[in-house]
């Protein structure tokens, strides 16, 4: 798969592996943001004028188009900013109306932060306890010791379907087996996954999926909480103001039904015609021969650095697309930048996961992360580039 000529961004000789941080653009995506402000821009839900009802019917259109792509329903499907913002709704309107204190939540040990303040805070206000699910020694999230822990105290796990660190994939079936078999629901984390595999939440039987647009080489600014139609009905606003009302007095307010109740305000509607394409996108490609191609990249690329005595690496052979590791002797920081001079562009830091470096017993890892546009030129340009930090530190 070489899919590089797509992506104005990303120019000769640059290998770009931040894919996990956020995707490049393709010309296709481009060029819908392009007409959508340059040709066809106008509200949406309100104008009574030919351009804003067609606008409002490509908005709708986004809408079918990204519950097609995740097997939901259109009106299950909320946009909001991204992932961090449907975790946060779903921990403010589920949890205000479903927990009470005493109650407990589940999360894992390799969660990102956006998986886990949110149900902290939440914790807080109600009085709810969090446990929290360790890892394989393969560095997967271990569903022997969720099935050995879990309580009917526990009425919520919320768990990352692909892991931003670790790149270690979730048994999301089973896991929501597990979950239901206490009843509590459950919130899979589909960030890094939605990129990398086909995802079906109606096969997985979850209920609630969280993404963002921009890892999914849509625009920044809009994503999407999936939820199961049933709950999205019980559940109060987020956020008060225009488009989540059915009436308005100063006497009482009523509210619209799902999605739209969650949705006040003038949405990002750019910003949905921007995720339809890309979806188009991927679905053009084809999300197994996404997955083939990027756990390809993986296999080659740890290969290649497990043959380097100095080279820590994290996470599981079968990791979707991310990979990390550690120098020894050397700050990843350092490695970033001796990479970036090479022309290679990875991520370090804690990748927002600071429990689970500490549970991995460092401060911090590089990341390579893969997309459709990359090439095995790309893991040659890192592995030569790692090679070199070793030669300088070594
Ligand atoms: N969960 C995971 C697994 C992620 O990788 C990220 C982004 N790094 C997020 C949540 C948060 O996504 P966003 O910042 O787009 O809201």
């Amino acid at each position: 798969m070489d899919r590089v000529a797509d992506f104005p961004a990303i120019p000769s000789g640059w290998a770009y592996l931040d894919t996990a941080a956020t995707s490049q653009k393709p010309q296709v995506v481009v060029d819908a943001i392009t007409r959508g402000y340059g040709e066809t821009y106008a509200t949406v839900h309100r104008g009574v004028y030919q351009r804003s009802a067609d606008m409002t019917l490509a908005y709708e259109a986004a809408r079918h188009r990204v519950a097609g792509f995740i097997g939901g329903k259109a009106d299950e499907i909320v946009f909001v900013r991204g992932a961090t913002e449907g975790i946060n709704l779903v921990a403010h309107c589920w949890a205000a109306a479903n927990l009470k204190s005493g109650d407990r939540i589940m999360l894992s040990m390799l969660e990102h932060h956006s998986n886990i303040v949110p149900w902290q805070m939440a914790a807080e206000r109600i009085g709810a306890a969090i446990d929290v699910i360790p890892l394989t020694t393969d560095q997967r999230i271990d569903l022997d010791a969720m099935a050995a822990m879990i309580t009917p105290a526990h009425k919520l796990v919320a768990l990352a379907h692909v892991s931003n660190v670790l790149g270690s994939v979730l048994d999301a079936k089973r896991a929501t087996e597990i979950a239901h078999s206490v009843g509590a629901k459950i919130l899979i984390d589909g960030c890094q996954s939605v990129p990398r595999m086909s995802v079906d939440v109606a096969g997985i039987g979850c209920d609630f999926y969280v993404f963002s647009g921009h890892k999914l080489y849509g625009p920044t600014g809009i994503g999407v909480l999936w939820g199961r139609a049933e709950l999205l009905d019980t559940m109060p606003p987020y956020q008060g103001g225009g488009s989540m009302i059915d009436r308005v007095s100063f006497e009482k307010t009523t509210y619209a039904p799902p999605p739209g109740r969650f949705e006040a305000g003038t949405p990002h509607i750019v910003g949905a015609l921007g995720l339809h394409a890309a979806i188009d996108y991927v679905e053009s490609i084809g999300l197994d021969a996404i997955h083939a191609h990027e756990t390809a990249l993986v296999r080659d690329t740890r290969a290649a650095l497990s043959q380097l005595n100095s080279v820590r690496l994290f996470g599981p052979e079968d990791s979707a697309g991310i990979v990390s590791f550690a120098i020894e002797g050397v700050h990843p920081h350092d490695v970033a930048t001796i990479l970036d001079e090479e022309r290679v562009a990875i991520r370090a830091g804690h990748h927002c996961a600071q429990p689970l470096m500490a549970a991995l017993g460092v401060e911090a890892t590089a990341r390579a992360s893969f997309g459709v546009y990359n090439v095995p030129q790309d893991v040659a340009a890192l592995v030569r580039g790692i090679e070199r930090v070793t030669r300088i530190f070594g």
